[in-house]
């Protein structure tokens, strides 16, 4: 190590404090207690700085929801580095700018440059609970940021220890997840030649249908051709995207259900609980809730109500792989069915889901983690393996991925005119 590293070290390790700790806590040597709970020394594992890559990629084909079409996707893509060499990664991707939630990519970039990095620089990387009870404290919401922070932490800790973060999470009970894929072409033929080509190539034989955006009966009507031509060889959904009210939702689940439809995705508007509440009582195919859950708490209230029969779990939504882990254990609890959903993430993002999936005793209803396969290119070293309708985890420490920094310099935003986005520990 050169002097000027040493030096270095010597700052941040003195700057380093216990997260927990009140700031006016009397004067310690900052020589003393420098081992974690974990035995690992603070130095070595203090946050030394965050960055933040806003990234654009092309997607194969237009994807149309039913509040937006999607002609590429954005993702934000976080680097933590610590003291001791090591880098997490994490990811926070939502859809269409703000067509989706309350964040952006630009917002999601902004707020963990401005104000999320001042609360983690200098601060111990391999407590990601006490980091990230230190961001709950001061930001309120957040979660697709947060949850792209909380997955860096849990790269980098994985990687320190060598252990995958589903270890991490308390050890996995399967290592592949089944993977729906959506058809969201809009034409009848191309989704059905689509559906019958992902059959044959033994990628996907769960389908969800993004309807809602046209006339409610057309749509029923490509769904019910869909389901007829498909039959028993394929599971087929449909997610609205809240696009009904309530009296065309009585109707059209109604139809849906005895047409074989397994799976209605948040029919209304998420503010309608009482009316999520009146369809999943009388729908003959179950109600899954998906934008009426923004945070965990979201999830305990649907229970409680019987809302949903179903829940759609997603990190982003959550705050993170941990927090997603909370929302499952409140469905779990309540006998609701659990469903490992995606905001389209791409590699970095969907391995974070997928390492918090693999650890549910049960998910009755699958994933629909197929982000990356909705891309043209990849910014990752080694794209991920999926085979026999399967996504297979990888077994290798923290998320098990390294980012291809050419394609990642290619594809980033400010490629042109870069401006500083790195936050960093100044001791
Ligand atoms: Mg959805």
């Amino acid at each position: 190590m050169n002097t000027f590293k040493l030096l270095n070290t010597f700052k941040v390790s003195s700057q380093t404090n216990s997260i927990l700790a009140s700031r006016k806590k009397p004067y310690q040597n900052p020589f003393q207690n420098f081992k974690n709970l974990t035995g690992i020394d603070m130095r070595a594992t203090a946050i030394e700085s965050i960055e933040t890559i806003i990234v654009d990629l092309p997607t194969i084909r237009p994807h149309k929801l039913a509040m937006h079409t999607m002609q590429n996707q954005t993702l934000v893509i976080i680097r933590v580095r610590c003291a001791d060499g090591i880098e997490g990664i994490g990811e926070s991707t939502t859809i269409g700018g703000l067509a989706y939630g309350n964040e952006s990519p630009d917002s999601i970039k902004t707020n963990i440059d401005t104000h999320f990095a001042p609360l983690l620089l200098g601060q111990d990387s391999g407590n990601v609970n006490a980091a990230m009870l230190r961001l709950e404290r001061s930001i309120r919401g957040n979660t697709f940021a947060k949850s792209g922070i909380e997955s860096a932490l849990l790269d980098a800790q994985g990687k320190r220890l060598g252990l995958p973060v589903s270890e991490l999470l308390g050890g996995r009970v399967r290592d592949a997840l089944s993977v729906a894929w959506t058809l969201a072409s809009g034409d009848t033929a191309k989704d059905i030649a689509e559906a019958e080509q992902m059959l044959d190539l033994r990628r996907h034989r769960i389908f969800k249908l993004k309807i809602g955006a046209g006339e409610v009966n057309r749509d029923l009507a490509h769904v019910i051709a869909i389901k007829k031509a498909l039959g028993d060889r394929a599971s087929v959904r449909v997610d609205v995207n809240q696009a009904w009210d309530e009296a065309v939702a009585l109707r059209a689940c109604r139809i849906l259900g005895s047409n074989g439809i397994d799976l209605i995705e948040q029919p209304i508007s998420r503010n309608n609980r009482a009316g999520m509440v009146r369809l999943n009582t009388v729908s003959p195919a179950p109600i899954m809730a998906d934008e009426s859950i923004e945070c965990v708490e979201d999830a305990f209230n649907l229970a409680r109500e019987g809302a949903a029969s179903v829940f759609a779990l997603k990190i982003a939504k959550n705050g993170g792989p941990r927090a997603v882990l909370r929302t499952a254990a409140i469905a779990e609890a309540a006998g609701i069915g659990l469903y490992g959903g995606t905001m389209l993430e791409g590699g970095i993002g969907t391995l974070a889901s997928a390492h918090a999936f693999v650890t549910l005793n049960t998910l009755g209803w699958d994933t629909e983690l197929f982000g990356p396969l909705l891309l043209t290119e990849d910014i990752l070293s080694e794209p991920l393996v999926y085979r026999d309708f399967q996504l297979h985890v990888p077994q290798t420490p923290g998320l098990g991925l390294s980012l291809d920094e050419e394609r990642l310099a290619f594809f980033r935003r400010d490629k042109v005119s870069r401006t500083t986005s790195t936050a960093v520990h100044r001791a």
